[in-house]
């Protein structure tokens, strides 16, 4: 993965199906820490650093994955969020990439400043199943979001967008979960995903097999290392401009 992660605030609550096998908590578990507490950490001001020189130690033009290890619109961090965006703000020389399972959060976290959206950062919202796509695509459509993306990941069953993907989603992001207890992904839900996209116009990115991959009927458990290559080797992701 090219770019850099962000973890400004680390600590988030199971929200939806998607949630269970969650890594923050697979994680916090082996060091003995509480995921649930949700706090900010010392890599707060990353994007703002600078160096004895004066430059910037995130050089222009990176890629900034942020709040992997928490949900960047959870309650708690409702008083920190100000300066994260003023943070993102004045760095309009990064790309900030956030996801979010809480799209039901978002308008009333956005800064002032906002209007449609900045043009540095995409938000993405997570729907992993036909429960929450029915209930946060709608909503998440709605939004004042200029780059704004769907990711079904772990994708737990096959979804129908219903044709509301159109006009609006750059791209979707499809992929399994990983994992000792993974649940199983199919490719033909994968494949579906990537019909309606296509007859949406909108991009496609098959990123992972996950830990347990079904195709043709047969199951097969594939390794960390090999889930992103065999995702790859599939052929099947395609960008429109
Ligand atoms: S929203 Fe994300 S970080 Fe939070 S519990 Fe769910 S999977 Fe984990």
């Amino acid at each position: 993965m090219d770019g850099v992660v962000w973890n400004l605030w680390h600590g988030c609550h199971k929200k939806s199906e998607g949630c269970q096998h969650c890594y923050v908590y697979r994680r916090d578990a082996e060091f003995d820490k509480n995921p649930d507490e949700v706090r900010r950490t010392s890599l707060f001001n990353l994007p703002v650093r600078r160096t004895r020189q004066g430059e910037w130690k995130i050089p222009p033009g990176t890629l900034m994955w942020t709040c992997f290890t928490s949900d960047f619109f959870i309650e708690e961090a409702d008083e920190w969020r100000a300066e994260a965006w003023q943070m993102m703000k004045l760095r309009g020389d990064l790309s900030f990439f956030i996801v979010t399972k809480r799209p039901e959060r978002i308008l009333q976290s956005l800064p002032d400043d906002w209007n449609d959206g900045y043009e540095n950062v995409t938000i993405c919202c997570t729907m992993e199943n036909q429960r929450r796509v029915d209930e946060r695509l709608p909503l998440f459509r709605s939004l004042p979001i200029c780059h704004k993306s769907v990711i079904c990941e772990p994708l737990l069953e096959p979804v129908d967008f219903r044709g509301g993907l159109a006009g609006w989603c750059e791209k979707v992001t499809v992929g399994g979960e990983s994992g000792n207890d993974a649940r199983v992904c199919d490719y033909d839900w994968v494949l579906d995903i990537r019909r309606q996209c296509e007859e949406s116009g909108v991009s496609f990115f098959f990123k992972q097999t996950g830990a347990r991959f079904r195709k043709d009927g047969r199951i097969y458990n594939i390794p960390r290392r090999l889930q992103m290559r065999q995702a790859k080797k599939s052929g099947i992701s395609f960008k429109l401009e």
